[in-house]
């Protein structure tokens, strides 16, 4: 069996780093808010381009604990419409509607999945107060345009950066295009922890003051609590893992984007609709970091069977759109059709820094020989 994702395989390759870092974090007697959380901040912040970096529990959090310090920052007021991807995982706008603002769904470009910036120019109005632009699948969305947006419009922008990590465009990496990004370190992600991390990116130091109070009680100094925060903190474990997975990061993108382009120039079959992205065709200006090799096809459960069938895992990202999900019965009525085809036509190949050149052919292989 072809495994989506071997993430035993992909420690495996740091295996002695990773002991070293986890015996110096044991040793330490200091668990959290210490050096490693500290270091790795200064050098995620280094490798993203901005000020400031701040750890937390996970990515959900980073993109809850923006919109909430925004909040408390009075640049945002409870029902403030957010715009947001119609088409993303659940935890950009879950980030959103815990924070009592309104997400505002766009559909999004058909060809690249991201946000359409035109569908974003309609759906302003005086409520609008954000953005929240999500790099899906590991490919910046369309940021100088929805930064002009932005600008034109007063607006803060908020990036997902939870799929993008070492992702760019003109040379600026995701986590450094908006006012701040969320960053999720979820063990399956292209810079993944051994559990769960996560982290705020931002060159605001106001914002990234708050983000922090917010996420330990609130407390800037011990004792003092300034707001009514919550205990969202990245520990000194993660940090110190995260801080040699850090170091490979580029090394493991560079892998990917080889199987990427293998699986592009490999696989024709008029079935199967390659990703569309940006820097395997023309514009060299933006880098994809492949975090999913997301293919379209019409009949998903046939294409599914077949590559089972050849002993392939693959998965679907993503099955059921947000507008169509139980937590958000009430939006069941909205209509997006780009958003409903994308979702039932989507389908992941395997795509890992660590998959042989075999799995790889052997996939392109089975993608070859599927009849609808
Ligand atoms: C994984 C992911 C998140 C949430 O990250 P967690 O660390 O699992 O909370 C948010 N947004 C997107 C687009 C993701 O893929």
């Amino acid at each position: 069996m072809i495994s989506f994702l071997d993430l035993k395989a992909i420690n495996a390759q740091y295996r002695d780093e990773l002991v070293a870092a986890a015996t110096r974090v044991i040793d330490s007697g200091w668990y959290i808010h210490g050096t490693e959380v500290k270091s790795f901040e200064q050098e995620f912040a280094a490798y993203c381009g901005t000020e400031h970096c701040i750890g937390v529990a996970n990515g959900l959090d980073a993109l809850t604990l923006v919109l909430r310090a925004w909040k408390e920052l009075g640049k945002l007021n409870e029902g403030d419409e957010v715009i947001v991807p119609a088409n993303t995982y659940i935890a950009s706008i879950l980030a959103i509607t815990e924070n009592r603002l309104k997400p505002v769904l766009v559909e999004p470009d058909p060809q690249s999945y991201n946000i359409d910036p035109a569908n974003i120019r309609v759906a302003l109005t005086e409520k609008t107060k954000a953005i929240v632009a999500v790099h899906l699948y590991g490919q910046l969305a369309a940021m100088p345009e929805i930064m002009a947006i932005a600008e034109e419009h007063n607006l803060l922008v908020l990036e997902d950066s939870a799929q993008a990590h070492g992702a760019e465009a003109n040379g600026k990496k995701s986590g450094n295009w908006g006012n701040a990004s969320g960053f999720s370190f979820y063990p399956g992600k292209n810079l993944g922890a051994l559990g769960d991390a996560g982290a705020v990116t931002t060159s605001n130091a106001e914002l990234a003051q708050t983000i922090r109070a917010l996420g330990n009680y609130g407390s800037e100094r011990k004792y003092e609590n300034l707001y009514q925060g919550v205990n969202s903190r990245l520990d000194e474990m993660q940090a110190a893992l995260l801080r040699v997975k850090l170091k490979h990061l580029d090394s493991e993108t560079l892998r990917r984007r080889e199987i990427a382009t293998t699986y592009a120039l490999g696989i024709n079959n008029p079935e199967i609709q390659l990703p569309v992205s940006a820097d395997v065709s023309a514009n060299a200006l933006s880098y994809h970091a492949f975090h999913l090799f997301v293919v379209r096809t019409h009949n998903r459960i046939a294409l599914q069977q077949h590559l089972l069938d050849a002993g392939i895992q693959i998965m679907i990202h993503y099955p059921v759109p947000p507008h169509q999900q139980q937590a958000y019965q009430n939006w069941r009525s909205q209509s997006l059709p780009v958003t409903e085809a994308i979702h039932n036509e989507v389908l992941s190949l395997p795509i890992s820094p660590v998959m042989p050149v075999a799995q790889v052919q052997q996939v392109i292989a089975a993608c070859n020989s599927y009849q609808a």
